[in-house]
């Protein structure tokens, strides 16, 4: 809720700040896919025996361990030390997603597996399969206990006591530190089995847009184009008309383990304004229109999702235009036009309009720049 209120409020200051013109004109010249669960999403590289696919019993010696686990996951895992509760980043977590041994990248619960225990450690009634977890008995602190290690690398994880709600009655107890988790939205992959995902965007002046994007974490490459218009290869010229229907777009390439569609919408609603019809500022006609370019189902929901929430939260004073188009085909634009913002930062139209926008954008996503 609190980002909710805090994204509203910087929203709002932003679509004040944003009511300026983008004025582009001819002049500067002279100036697919399914969502299906992806096993192997964590690299580690410092741990060699760390894998989401492979579940290969580990036979690891103790030094080994220490050189390539930081010391506190060491000293739960390899030391069965207890982290303090209520202290663990995942006690409390209800995201959906999956869970994995964070010495080894061992699968060993799925979120609907977890239920809210007031233990303050994250707690689950069930296992993910039989080789996820087994068991030890723990007769240390003159107490008769469970003892609960990672069935593969037979890490320290937590205990597992009768108290826990039904079907099964258990109550794994484990340490958050012991666990990696991951957040079923960004372990989607498209059917070729990488991690880059597109989306198409029209934002007004691509300029801007494109400047945006390129700072963000987790964007691979932000191409700026055409799209939504009726002839094939447009030049920047015929689209400035008005007439052939193209909007002005970026392209975006992102790597979904590291942002995701909402983000990139978030973005994008913070950057420009969606309540204009066919207009940003100063630039009028369709070639400016708010609009997004889904590539398929997922992106439509996720965009039709996002519209509904700002409208039914009133984050603008009037309601959204931006318009969900079906992405038929993206054309680059002339070359002069990419990285436009980069490669102009003189000039007088970069430092008026796109440089206050990109500070904005630096100051709301400040902890999702890239390095
Ligand atoms: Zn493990």
């Amino acid at each position: 809720m609190k980002t909710t209120i805090q994204f509203r409020r910087l929203l709002f200051i932003l679509v004040l700040f944003m009511l300026q013109a983008c004025g582009q004109t001819p002049k500067k010249i002279n100036d697919t896919q399914n969502s299906t669960t992806m096993e192997n999403i964590i690299n580690k590289p410092e741990n060699p025996y760390y894998s989401n696919t492979d579940t290969t019993k580990l036979n690891v010696s103790d030094a080994e361990w220490k050189k390539v686990l930081s010391p506190d996951l060491y000293a739960v895992s390899r030391n069965a030390d207890t982290e303090r509760a209520f202290t663990g980043k995942l006690w409390d977590s209800n995201t959906k997603g999956t869970y994995y041994c964070a010495a080894c990248g061992n699968k060993l619960f799925k979120s609907d597996q977890k239920f809210a225990s007031s233990c303050g450690w994250p707690s689950f009634f069930e296992q993910d399969n039989k080789n996820s977890v087994v068991y030890k008995e723990d007769n240390s602190y003159g107490m008769k206990r469970i003892e609960a290690l990672c069935g593969r690398c037979d890490g320290h994880l937590g205990h597992l006591f009768d108290d826990g709600p039904k079907p099964t009655g258990k109550r794994y107890c484990m340490n958050s530190i012991a666990m990696d988790f991951v957040p079923d939205k960004i372990i989607s992959k498209n059917s070729s089995g990488n991690t880059l995902e597109k989306i198409t965007l029209g934002g007004g002046c691509y300029w801007c847009v494109e400047a945006v994007y390129e700072k963000l974490d987790g964007v691979k490459s932000v191409v700026s184009g055409f799209a939504g218009g009726k002839n094939a290869n447009p030049t920047y010229e015929e689209v400035c008309t008005g007439r052939t229907g193209h909007a002005e777009v970026v392209e975006i390439t992102y790597d979904n383990t590291k942002t995701n569609l909402d983000e990139i919408f978030k973005v994008f609603f913070t950057v420009h304004d969606p309540t204009t019809l066919n207009r940003q500022g100063a630039d009028v006609g369709t070639q400016y229109r708010s609009a997004i370019f889904y590539a398929n189902e997922t992106q439509k929901l996720a965009a039709q999702s996002i519209i509904n929430q700002l409208n039914s939260e009133k984050v603008y004073e009037n309601p959204i235009v931006t318009t969900l188009e079906p992405l038929t085909q993206f054309y680059k634009a002339e070359d002069y036009h990419q990285n436009y913002y980069q490669n102009n930062k003189n000039q007088q139209y970069c430092q008026m309009v796109i440089q206050p926008k990109l500070e904005k954008f630096e100051k709301v996503f400040k902890a999702r720049l890239k390095e």
